[in-house]
């Protein structure tokens, strides 16, 4: 595996595997690998010639009094895993590198973030849709990976891609859990015992309100009641728990169609997300 941190060596990398049509497959991360990450990974490399991943804690997406200082870092480790997901190319620029100190220009997302977690996180998404047009750009990806935990992530990239013309098929992989449920995240490290025992609570609330939507429940409050019940159980505090139709992220007053479940939950030092994707057609032909 080639580990790169320099932008003009990436490139003429890049250029090479290109001249010799060398498929390309992107894995955008923060790092702190676990299982989640590497499933992007292992697929890619997969489906690709070249299966390329970054690891960068992006200052532009984390707001003021967000965890970017905190957000835990292990560059050795994440190398090895890397590798041995099949990845054969690490790109880990630095902040100033990837950012000009006084920008031109930045994307600003109009649609799909005054809702979940972009409600809360203001700016967040332009920061995510501003560094991955740097990274399609230097990295010019036939795919992208990206995980379905991070849903509205998805949404917003689907936008990006088909607003700006990119040449990119955005592949949204399921989410990996814990056996108890949990979805893995870098951040569950900071999980009390207690806050780590109540956590799967939040999978299983979203269960619960899918299962009553599998059951023929199409009033959307009815589903977000029941969810948040058995949320609240727990010592977290709701920051939302919501529901739309996905893609696009619009709220509906009889559910129809795919539809999204999603919850996010503030434990004492990290905050967790998570969410179920339904298709109400797919599930009424069956
Ligand atoms: P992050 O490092 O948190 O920015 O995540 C990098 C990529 O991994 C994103 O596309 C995430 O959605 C994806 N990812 C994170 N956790 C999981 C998980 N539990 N299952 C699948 N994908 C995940």
């Amino acid at each position: 595996m080639k580990h790169i941190t320099d932008i003009s060596e990436l490139k003429t990398i890049i250029n090479q595997y290109k001249s010799v049509g060398k498929s390309i497959g992107f894995v955008p991360t923060m790092g702190f690998l676990h299982e989640g990450h590497l499933t992007l990974a292992d697929k890619a490399s997969k489906e690709n010639d070249i299966a390329v991943m970054s690891i960068f804690v992006n200052p532009a997406q984390f707001g003021p009094g967000e965890d970017f200082e905190a957000y835990p870092r292990d560059l050795e480790r994440d190398t090895k895993l890397a590798e041995n997901a099949g990845i054969d190319l690490l790109f880990t620029p630095s902040a100033d590198s990837m950012y000009n100190c006084d920008p031109n220009v930045a994307v600003q997302v109009k649609r799909r973030t005054d809702v979940l977690c972009g409600r809360s996180r203001e700016g967040h998404f332009d920061g995510v849709a501003t560094v991955l047009t740097k990274f399609f750009n230097l990295i010019k990806p036939e795919r992208a990976y990206f995980g379905l935990k991070d849903a509205q992530q998805v949404a917003v990239v689907d936008g990006l891609i088909s607003d700006f013309f990119m040449d990119i098929e955005l592949v949204g992989v399921d989410t990996v859990r814990e056996e108890d449920g949990l979805a893995k995240s870098s951040r569950n490290v900071y999980l009390t015992e207690k806050e780590r025992n109540e956590a799967p609570r939040l999978y299983k609330a979203l269960q619960q309100g899918a299962e009553l939507i599998r059951a023929g429940e199409r009033n959307p409050e009815a589903v977000i009641k029941a969810a948040a019940d058995i949320i609240g159980t727990t010592s977290g505090a709701i920051d939302y728990v919501e529901l739309y139709s996905y893609p696009e992220l619009t709220k509906q007053d009889k559910l129809e169609g795919k539809v999204i479940l999603a919850a996010a939950v503030k434990f004492s030092k990290a905050r967790l997300i998570d969410n179920i994707i339904i298709d109400i057609h797919e599930m009424e032909r069956i």
